[in-house]
């Protein structure tokens, strides 16, 4: 059965349009909202008001990256979108604690420092570091908290040993496992039957299982992989319980929000979710979890296994970082989206748009205002980001066509208030449009250029002048005389 929502995704209600001429009251603050804010819930399978367990400090965890190479587009769609909601979640709550770890410590690494010849540590640090920069470029906050791993070893056999003495875990052969039996109410998230994961699991069963369904909590390492010494021997955590338990350091035992991508809905999530429940008498992980759909390339799931990926790294050599954005956000997270050089260059030419409006009203000092209702509202429904980038295209055109000052006032400080809860159009728009011609044309070039044409000007040699300036617009520049000089800017 499809979700009611999924079918309301790319209509816009009217109550949701812009309404010109509605002005946003600056001393009404966003977190004082009537309307609840719904989120599709994966554990219950519907859309459901968000209420935070303490609203004085909302818990929301990301699962990070596993640092051992570049990341691609698709990686990157979780990250901006749960940027959205953590700035969306800001504007409503004072205090929002945002934890998105950092995997540095698993089999792929260790064998990306092996081809490389180098350690581990430099494969880690590299490839964090190009993360935080890369995801920076898109626009995203980094996290309030960002945990690595193997900063939290202690907690992961503390929370180990707590699993196997109250009877949910055990060892063998050097490995600890969970049992997966002990938990009743294990499958709950992905909705799987004990069958449909015991056919998964069936393939290759490892000879110390005592289920095959149960799932490593801790394994041996030999003297080449990395190790740390434990009641168990020398080993390294299973993925899952790394999560799990820089979730309980750092956020407590319940948190509010927990998100990924839907692949790890299972088992990444189902088993996070029996650990932690079993470690915390029973109490529940998470109030929502949260899970964005995965990016395509020709309808094919982009992924490292098959080779067809784009990684954020090359494509901000040639598109703005917001541009990157502004595509990833145009669909609603929860669908598949199929990423294209057409869909980026629609985004950059929708940007270059919007920045021009700014531009054309630079002039006029913004009112500080709250964010648009409208905008507030489709964020309000499950993070309903097309419409609300419609919102925003709707108050660019009005701001386009307003005559009078105080309207564009009101109008501009209106669409820089809705950006910043889409974390777009926060850049100095002639910057902006400077930088967007640069990919085509240089910037020294055109500035050359409106030098030549004054210097002709100012030897009355006014047929040279209109030569450079059609020159200049055969750039697709458009320049403007004004008192204090020639200003220039990409044509919209
Ligand atoms: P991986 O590169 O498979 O370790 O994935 C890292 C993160 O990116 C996980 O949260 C995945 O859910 C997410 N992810 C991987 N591939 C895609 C994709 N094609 N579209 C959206 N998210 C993805
Ligand atoms: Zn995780």
């Amino acid at each position: 059965m499809p979700d009611v929502g999924d079918l309301l995704v790319f209509a816009i209600p009217q109550r949701l349009r812009y309404h010109p001429g509605v002005p946003t009251n600056p001393a009404q603050r966003p977190h004082k909202a009537a309307m609840p804010l719904i989120l599709y819930n994966t554990l219950t399978r519907r859309k459901e008001p968000f209420v935070p367990g303490d609203p004085s400090r909302v818990t929301m965890y990301v699962c990070g990256p596993t640092v051992y190479s570049y990341a691609h587009i698709g990686n990157a769609r979780g990250p901006v979108v749960f940027d959205v909601l953590r700035r969306h979640l800001a504007g409503r709550y004072p205090h929002v604690v945002y934890a998105r770890n950092i995997t540095d410590v698993d089999d792929k690494i260790s064998a990306a420092a092996n081809a490389q010849g180098t350690s581990i540590s430099a494969i880690t640090d590299k490839f964090a570091r190009i993360y935080r920069e890369d995801t920076a470029a898109l626009g995203v906050q980094p996290p309030t908290i960002e945990p690595h791993a193997t900063g939290h070893i202690r907690e992961m056999v503390a929370m180990i040993e707590g699993l196997l003495a109250s009877g949910y875990a055990y060892a063998a052969e050097g490995h600890v496992l969970f049992h997966v039996p002990a938990f009743g109410q294990y499958g709950q998230l992905s909705g799987r039957s004990q069958e449909d994961m015991l056919a998964g699991a069936r393939v290759e069963v490892a000879p110390y299982k005592k289920d095959p369904a149960d799932f490593v909590l801790w394994k041996p390492s030999p003297a080449d992989l990395p190790g740390w010494d434990s009641p168990w021997g020398r080993g390294r955590p299973g993925w899952h319980i790394e999560c799990s338990a820089m979730i309980a350091a750092h956020l407590g035992e319940t948190i509010d929000i927990h998100g990924g991508g839907h692949d790890l809905i299972f088992p990444h999530h189902e088993n996070e979710l029996a650990q932690s429940t079993c470690a915390h008498r029973a109490k529940p992980l998470a109030r929502f979890w949260m899970h964005n759909g995965f990016l395509t390339m020709d309808k094919e799931k982009m992924s490292k296994s098959l080779g067809n990926i784009m990684t954020v790294h090359e494509l901000l050599k040639n598109a703005p970082g917001e541009a990157i954005r502004w595509a990833l956000l145009g669909a609603h997270y929860r669908q598949p989206m199929d990423w294209s050089d057409e869909l980026l260059g629609q985004a950059k030419k929708t940007l270059d748009r919007l920045y021009l409006t700014l531009d054309q009203a630079k002039s006029i000092e913004a009112t500080r205002l709250a964010a648009p209702a409208a905008v507030i509202a489709a964020l309000d429904d499950d993070l309903n980001t097309p419409i609300a980038m419609a919102e925003i295209a709707g108050i660019a055109r009005a701001l386009k066509a307003a005559s009078d000052d105080a309207d564009k006032a009101r109008l501009k400080g209106e669409l820089l208030a809705a950006g910043a809860v889409l974390g777009v159009l926060q850049q100095d728009p002639a910057a902006w449009l400077k930088g967007s011609l640069s990919t085509s044309v240089d910037a020294a070039t055109v500035e050359g250029l409106i030098a030549a044409r004054n210097a002709a000007r100012k030897a009355r040699d006014f047929k040279e002048a209109d030569r450079i300036r059609d020159e200049i617009a055969g750039l697709g520049v458009l320049i403007e005389d004004r008192a204090d000089g020639t200003h220039w800017r990409m044509a919209g």
